[in-house]
């Protein structure tokens, strides 16, 4: 069995985990620069817990909460020069994905001179800001991950950075944090990390530790995933529960990448403003149908993991949790030769051409 799994990041979970383990914080540095989105941080209280721990081992902070939903390069430059100006040794991100993909493009940029090209281009930096994620959304995975995800301007779509260097250092779960997450965003986010498990488990990079993970993380969404769909708000268990899942899913992405959900997805966010999550969720059923085409039985190992009968069944469920929304024939073609440019669709078995995105794409939205 050949395959190679490294996954630096000190994973702390439970409850009120930040303050009882501030201790892990202290060798990073006497300086923090906090960065989070613009408000959930302080109202669930994460933003606190965060800064009496840090005070608590004697490190002074700064806070930064300008941190916007899918961050652009050039909002992640406006942050590195306010952590820079901060004088910040290493880089806390409080959120979602957003701000910790942000942190991480921060961790790069507050170090050292690096242009667009080469923050997304290199897989090495002379030098690196150490990073603590505590994610608030269960859908990402960011905290466990080796990229960071920017909105790209000049390309029209989303790119990556993805260097081993930005793992975060410690990644604090306390599903605590993620109780008043709004149904949607939590609809979206679960879909996100289940949408990570299955790409991930059938990435031509997947690799058997991340698929064992990856099937634990599907079944424990999917233990959780009707009982959403019928409308119940995830209770305290199942909260702390998705939050280990999408944590999970992270790990298997972290060493499978993602795959032609993903490539097609980000056009959605990006022309049509849909939920990183909502756009996968979209997608998935085509997606799954394309792939079993022949690779039959490791499509049906996902949907057991999940209690699915069939892509039919669980296509329905995910559907009962997204609005309606549709393209145009137009739209579908242009995401699909945007989408096929994309690295991971690489790493998509087998290999989709133009044509099966477009597909995919119409299946899926064109009614
Ligand atoms: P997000 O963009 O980080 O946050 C979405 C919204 O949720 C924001 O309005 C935020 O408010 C709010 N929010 C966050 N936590 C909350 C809480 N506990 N209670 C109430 N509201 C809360 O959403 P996300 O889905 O987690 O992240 C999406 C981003 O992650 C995309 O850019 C995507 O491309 C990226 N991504 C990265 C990876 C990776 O491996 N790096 C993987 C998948 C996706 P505030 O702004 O006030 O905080
Ligand atoms: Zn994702």
């Amino acid at each position: 069995m050949k395959f190679s799994y490294y996954m630096p990041t000190r994973i702390v979970s439970g409850k009120n985990c930040v303050k009882e383990n501030a201790g892990l914080i202290s060798p990073l540095g006497k300086k923090a620069f906090i960065m989070s989105g613009k408000s959930s941080a302080k109202k669930i209280g994460a933003l606190a817990d965060m800064t009496a721990a840090l005070e608590s081992q004697g490190i002074a902070w700064e806070y930064y909460n300008k941190v916007k939903p899918n961050p652009s390069l050039e909002d992640v430059r406006e942050a590195a020069g306010a952590a820079v100006r901060a004088e910040a040794d290493f880089v806390v991100a409080i959120g979602g994905g957003s701000p910790m993909d942000a942190a991480k493009a921060v961790a790069v940029l507050a170090a050292d001179e690096v242009s667009d090209d080469e923050l997304l281009g290199q897989r090495f930096f002379s030098k690196v800001l150490p990073l603590v994620a505590v994610p608030t959304t269960a859908g990402t995975g960011s905290e466990v991950t080796p990229y960071s995800i920017l909105t790209n301007n000049k390309l029209q779509t989303k790119s990556f950075l993805n260097s081993e260097q930005v793992y975060p250092a410690v990644a604090f779960l306390d599903g605590k944090y993620t109780e008043d997450l709004p149904f949607p965003i939590t609809a979206a986010t679960v879909i996100d990390a289940l949408s990570h498990s299955a790409e991930g488990y059938l990435a031509v990079r997947a690799i058997p530790p991340a698929q064992a993970l990856a099937l634990e993380s599907l079944t424990i969404i999917g233990s959780i995933l009707p009982k959403m769909a019928s409308g119940e708000t995830p209770c305290s268990e199942d909260r702390e529960a998705l939050l280990y899942a999408s944590t999970l899913a992270g790990i298997v992405i972290s060493q499978s990448g993602t795959t032609a959900v993903h490539a097609m997805g980000y056009s959605l966010t990006y022309f049509k403003g849909l939920d990183h999550g909502v756009a996968n969720g979209y997608l998935l059923g085509e997606y799954f149908k394309y792939i079993a085409a022949s690779r039959p039985l490791e499509v049906k190992k996902i949907l057991s993991a999940m209690g699915f009968e069939s892509i039919d069944a669980l296509s329905r469920l995910i559907d009962s949790l997204l609005d309606h929304f549709e393209l145009t024939k137009e739209e579908a073609d242009k995401f699909a030769s945007i989408a096929i440019k994309a690295g991971n669709i690489a790493n998509t078995d087998p290999c989709p051409s133009e044509e099966e995105l477009q597909n995919i794409l119409c299946n899926s939205l064109v009614k």
